[in-house]
């Protein structure tokens, strides 16, 4: 397994216990915000109910009020009645004395202004009553008309004092309107942006919550199982985990690589063990297990095939002789050297040898007829006694052998092991023939043994 990068790494409780405590403190710092807000809202609404609408109430009695007395000026201007003008002026005035509370300096001198002018032309009324009644000199047609024309114009002051106090309270009112609509306009917004953070946060929060997720735990277990999944599949070479960021998945991957690493191993020493099960000690060819095997199959092949298959059993000569005569050493070197043999045939043909057992060996010649392997046992025959081994003592040792040729066409076979015993039959037959031979049985492939001389 790869070696990881170098990287942080934090515990997965850590990072949920970070997160929880985010979203706790979170929620703390939302709910405060909330009654924040929610404060800001009852104190303005305090504050337009104790403050601001008293004072647009008392601007809309002022208005009504500064109307009326325009109104009274305007039917004392009209009444030309002393009486009548005497009730109204006193009405003027109780209205008049209405406005000397009121804070507003301005408004109480324009209603002083017009309670004066009602005062003078009331006075001038008078006047000219008095000049019509006739006391004193006549009625001057000129005088009277000068005075008519100076009530006239107290009456028009008087009116654009009343104009001017109405618009100034109107323009009052909407001002203060005005600020009281921008003062809940700036809070509305306020509560707007506030609450736009405090969703963008959760949201923001959670798609980071969900990469981190994806990205370092689902991911790297996701890594995990491929990784275990390789190794399954014996691919434990080549296969890469990378630093996790989280502690415990890192606890996971070295198990998983501890995993990968016993069963490399495991799968090297089976291969090993089954090396050396399928394999003779001694020669290094293939040991009697793995030759029937090999038979086995290479039958099955050729019975479903129909193509040619061919064995040889090769037996070396008074073996025991060479052993008793030379020691059990000596008799080893000459079987290596019989394998050594039987090897160098493999190189040209296509063949399997195989130690069967003691000083015998066995080849399978897969697709080779009666008469090729009856050649081929013959130069392994001529081999074997062509060798020279010699001792310590430079002896030289020559060895024999008898080849038992079978083939699968000599008769109608079942088994593998009919053909062996075919090719075992066929050695005995070479023995009994004087040895150093080759010899193969008729094709009925069952003479009879026990004719055979001896
Ligand atoms: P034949 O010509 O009839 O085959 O006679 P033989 O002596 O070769 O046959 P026999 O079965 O009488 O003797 C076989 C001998 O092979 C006996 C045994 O000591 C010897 N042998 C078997 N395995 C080994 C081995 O691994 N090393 C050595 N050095 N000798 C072995
Ligand atoms: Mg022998
Ligand atoms: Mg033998």
């Amino acid at each position: 397994m790869a070696a990881r990068t170098k990287g942080i790494q934090i515990s997965m409780a850590a990072a949920g216990r970070l997160l929880i405590g985010f979203v706790l403190f979170y929620a703390i710092i939302a709910a405060g915000f909330s009654i924040v807000f929610l404060r800001k809202i009852e104190n303005d609404a305090r504050y337009t109910q104790e403050q601001q609408l008293p004072l647009v109430m008392s601007q809309n009695r002022n208005a009504i009020k500064v109307e009326r007395l325009a109104s009274l000026a305007r039917s004392i201007y009209l009444a030309k009645d002393r009486e009548l003008e005497r009730q109204l002026q006193l009405q003027t005035h109780v209205l008049a004395q209405s406005f000397t509370l009121d804070e507003n300096n301005e408004l109480a001198k324009g209603v002083l202004d017009v309670g004066a002018s009602v005062k003078k032309i009331v006075s001038i009324r008078e006047q000219i009553r008095r000049m019509d009644s006739g006391a004193g000199v006549g009625p001057d047609p000129a005088i009277r008309a000068d005075l008519e024309k100076q009530a006239l114009e107290t009456y028009q002051s008087a009116m654009l004092v009343t104009d001017k106090l109405s618009q100034s309270i109107i323009s009052d009112a909407a001002v203060l309107a005005y600020g009281m609509s921008g003062d809940i306009q700036r809070t509305a917004r306020m509560i707007q942006i506030a609450w736009i953070i405090i969703l963008t946060l959760p949201v923001v929060t959670a798609v980071g919550a969900i990469y981190v997720v994806a990205r370092h735990i689902i991911s790297p277990i996701n890594s995990a199982i491929e990784g275990l999944q390789s190794i399954d599949r014996y691919e434990t070479r080549g296969f890469k985990l990378r630093r996790p960021l989280f502690r415990e998945l890192s606890t996971i991957y070295e198990a998983i690589e501890a995993y990968g690493r016993v069963s490399h191993d495991l799968l090297r020493t089976n291969s090993i063990l089954q090396a050396l099960s399928e394999e003779d000690g001694l020669t290094t060819l293939a040991n009697r297990r793995s030759f029937e095997k090999r038979l086995e199959d290479e039958f099955a092949k050729a019975t479903e095939g129909g193509t040619d298959l061919a064995i040889l059993m090769v037996d070396l000569d008074h073996f025991k002789s060479i052993n008793d005569q030379y020691g059990h050493q000596m008799g080893d070197t000459c079987l290596k050297m019989t394998a050594n043999v039987l090897r160098s045939v493999g190189a040209e043909r296509e063949c399997h040898a195989a130690r069967y057992g003691g000083e015998e060996f066995s080849v399978v010649f897969p697709g080779c007829n009666l008469q090729d392997a009856i050649a081929e046992a013959e130069k392994i025959r001529l081999s074997i006694s062509s060798l020279i081994i010699k001792t310590t003592y430079d002896e030289v040792i020559r060895i024999t052998a008898s080849v038992g040729v079978a083939s699968i066409r000599s008769a109608t076979f079942q088994a593998s092991a009919q053909l062996l015993e075919n090719a075992d039959r066929a050695l005995y037959l070479a023995k009994h023939s004087g040895r150093n031979i080759v010899k193969a049985l008729p094709s009925s492939g069952r003479s009879d043994l026990k004719s055979i001389p001896a």
